[in-house]
Formats: structure tokens, C-alpha cells, sequence
């Protein structure tokens, strides 16, 4: 049986991670104002897949969930644009992002079976989003959001010493593994 120590060497080693580290959760800073943003309905995803608030439970409940865990490790993926409006770029990045997550995902679940995996934005492995009417057709797959979570990501960043940006005509995506 593999540590969780020698797991995420090997997971640094095999995926394009542009960079990383591993936090206690007790050092996520959590806000209500985030789930606040959500509910403004910037992104358009609000209340539209499982994979965003409303559908991933309350604040208190959310942020009560990684608390039950005590290591979190923390990973980015950096993207290219062609520009700061590059919209298309950033979906491919967030496409390729949400593939990786899903890998090392299933690589730590092989490993130490159960594993919650928090990433960016919404779900959108299908066409259309069950929700609200029908279950998910693949929760084993979807990613929830980390800022769903009412986390700072910003301070995450901060706390685990990695960019929170990455310089012009790039796009950085977070996402976190609990365990
Ligand atoms: S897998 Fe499909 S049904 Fe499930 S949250 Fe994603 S888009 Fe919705």
C-alpha cells in the first residue's frame, strides 16, 4: 500500500501540474460572500448542474465537509491564451483542467479508494444538465466547485505559496484533493 506522501510524488511526476502543495484544511479561509458571488450569477451556472450551489448543499454544509478532512493537496494547471479575451482558451484550458482532475482523481481512488476532488467552475460533461429534474447521470465523474465551497481561493493560494495568477494571456485553474 502506497503513503499519501508517495501518491502525490507520483501524481507531480505523471500530470502537467504547473504547481503545487499540500495544506492542512484548517488553514482554508472560508466566506459566505463567495457562495454571495455565486448567487449573483455571474458565470450563468448558478442553479443550473449539480455541480454548483444550490445543488451542492448549503455553506455551513459545504464548508463542514472539508473540515471532516485533515490534509488537502493543492494543484494548479496554467493555460495559454491568444488574449486577455480569449474566451475559447479558457474553456479549452478549463476542459483539459477538469481531464487531468479526473485522472488523478481515479489514480488516488485505485490507490486509497475514497477520494473528494474540488475543482473549477461547473460541470459540463453533458449536453444538458439533469438538474433539477433527474439524478446526475455520472457523479462519479462531475467535479464540484471549489469556490462553490465558499472558499477564498485567492488566500488558498496564498496559504499553499503557489500563483494565484500566472502572467498575460494565461488562465490558472485550482483544484484541491482531500483526504
Ligand atoms: S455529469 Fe451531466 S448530469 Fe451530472 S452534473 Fe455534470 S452535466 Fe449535470
Amino acid at each position: 500500500m502506497k503513503t499519501i506522501k508517495e501518491t502525490i510524488r507520483e501524481i507531480t511526476e505523471r500530470f502537467p501540474i504547473h504547481q503545487w502543495n499540500c495544506l492542512s484544511t484548517g488553514e482554508f479561509d472560508f466566506q459566505p460572500q463567495v457562495r454571495e458571488i455565486c448567487e449573483g450569477n455571474a458565470c450563468g451556472q448558478y442553479g443550473k448542474t449539480w455541480s454548483c450551489p444550490p445543488a451542492m448543499g448549503t455553506y455551513e454544509e459545504c464548508k463542514k465537509l472539508i473540515l471532516s478532512y485533515d490534509n488537502a493537496f493543492v494543484f494548479t494547471g496554467k493555460y495559454d491564451l491568444e488574449d486577455s479575451y480569449d474566451f475559447e482558451g479558457m474553456m479549452e484550458g478549463k476542459k483539459q483542467f477538469q481531464e487531468m482532475c479526473r485522472n488523478i482523481r481515479e489514480f488516488w481512488r485505485q490507490r486509497h479508494g475514497r477520494c473528494v476532488l474540488l475543482g473549477n467552475g461547473s460541470c459540463d460533461l453533458c449536453s444538458r444538465c439533469t438538474y433539477p429534474d433527474a439524478p446526475c447521470r455520472r457523479p462519479g465523474d462531475m467535479i464540484t466547485s471549489l469556490e462553490g465551497y465558499g472558499v477564498m481561493v485567492n488566500h488558498l493560494a496564498e496559504s499553499a505559496g503557489v500563483n494565484y495568477i500566472n502572467g498575460q494571456n494565461t488562465v490558472t485553474y485550482f483544484a484541491v484533493v482531500l483526504s
